[in-house]
């Protein structure tokens, strides 16, 4: 038994901070959670004085690339390093991202099972993680891999990441069949274009007709994923909520048709804004890419407040992948930015990220009974959301009862 005790727990319900909370873990469950006075604790159990500090859900990001690290072609194709030297870096990240309080990650893509089979099997430390394995999308698609030259992808592709090209309407359904095959927990698909995919097919060119998302959607809830669907604007992304997907990940154009969040919030649809990869693109030194960024950046603002206003659930993602590991935090900071209070930014990356996941039976709250998935901080981030993003501010993390990190001497 261990107690994390005196903290200030802000459990990510929403409900207000408790003061002076004992969190009882056993195993790797949250057991108990007392107030100071009414506490008695076998002599046995591991006591961790957290006074002065606040407890919160173990963190979740909900739109991440974990075995991505750079934006540039070389990389993307996998031949700027050998493979090996990849697979170690992106072993490292994981481990640097769970240190830094996230718990787990829903992998948008890039990330193959065998990272999490490790972690679960214990031969490297890591978040719980949520694998799409590769973007499902047509010809022409975020998914289908073309050079500016006009060349396609020059590298055998890795059995592990099925190509995610559906050409016809017949091959959706195989498409998500493999990913499933492989490992998918989620399938992530793409209706249109994004800020850094070619000249072309920006935020509001399409990709897929309604009958292939209706196909996608139907084969995967057959099949019991989710769907995660990138979607910025334009017809691509009425024929997403109109197909049904779970998420719409990114949605900077969401504020141009009314209807659009009114269908959202009717079908319980979650929105993923990750507005910290904007901020990268609007630096971008692609021209393209930053005009396009540039350009969201009012209407994406605006969506995150009518999303709210309209009742549907906003959650944290950061999409990073060439912009930095690992800076999940800097989407809780920016979504507060974005007009979000703290404590409903904490709420987007603990338990609504959770009910994203599906798994918020088991996670994304501190409750009785729920899996002991905890950060404890240095400070409040009530007060100030960017503390969680300094890991020096990031006391202790614990995933399923067992410390993942421990920075309680340091001062
Ligand atoms: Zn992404």
């Amino acid at each position: 038994m261990k107690v994390l005790k005196n903290a200030r727990l802000i459990d990510g319900t929403g409900k207000s901070p408790v003061k002076d909370a004992n969190i009882v873990l056993t195993g790797n469950k949250i057991s108990a959670i007392t107030t100071a006075n009414e506490s008695d604790f076998p002599a046995d159990a591991e006591i961790v004085n957290c006074a002065g500090m606040t407890a919160l859900p173990g963190l979740i990001d909900c739109h991440d690339h974990m075995a991505n690290h750079r934006y540039d072609l070389a990389h993307r194709w996998g031949i700027d390093e050998p493979e090996s030297t990849r697979h170690l870096r992106t072993a490292a990240v994981l481990r640097q991202t769970l240190e830094a309080g996230y718990t787990m990650i829903r992998d948008a893509g890039g990330l193959d099972a065998g990272f999490k089979r490790a972690i679960e099997e214990g031969l490297t430390a890591g978040p719980r993680l949520v694998l799409a394995i590769s973007i499902v999308s047509p010809i022409g698609g975020i998914g289908d891999r073309m050079a500016p030259s006009g060349d396609c992808c020059c590298v055998p592709g890795d059995p592990l990441l099925p190509d995610g090209v559906a050409e016809t309407l017949a091959d959706v359904r195989p498409v998500v069949r493999r990913m499933v095959r492989a490992g998918a927990d989620v399938i992530k698909c793409a209706t249109t274009g994004g800020a850094s995919s070619r000249p072309g097919h920006g935020p509001r060119d399409g990709a897929f007709n309604l009958d292939e998302m209706q196909a996608l959607v139907e084969e995967s809830h057959a099949l019991e994923r989710r769907v995660m669907c990138h979607a910025l604007g334009g017809r691509g992304l009425d024929i997403a909520i109109e197909a049904g997907v779970d998420s719409i990940e990114h949605g900077c154009y969401l504020d141009e048709d009314p209807r659009h969040l009114e269908r959202m919030a009717e079908r319980g649809i979650v929105f993923v804004p990750t507005l910290l990869v904007y901020e990268y693109h609007r630096r971008s030194p692609q021209q393209h890419v930053r005009e396009r960024a540039q350009d969201l950046y009012e209407h994406h603002i605006v969506a995150i407040k009518k999303a709210l206003a309209a009742g549907v659930k906003v959650v944290a993602g950061t999409d990073a992948g060439g912009h930095g590991h690992p800076a999940n935090a800097g989407e809780l900071r920016a979504l507060v930015e974005a007009g979000m209070t703290p404590m409903q930014a904490i709420q987007a990356g603990t338990s609504w990220a959770a009910e994203c996941c599906g798994r918020e039976t088991e996670l994304g709250t501190v409750e009785t009974g729920k899996l002991a998935d905890l950060v404890v901080v240095r400070g409040d981030p009530l007060t100030d959301i960017s503390i969680l993003s300094d890991a020096k501010n990031i006391a202790l993390v614990v995933k399923g009862g067992a410390v993942a990190a421990d920075r309680m001497a340091a001062r």
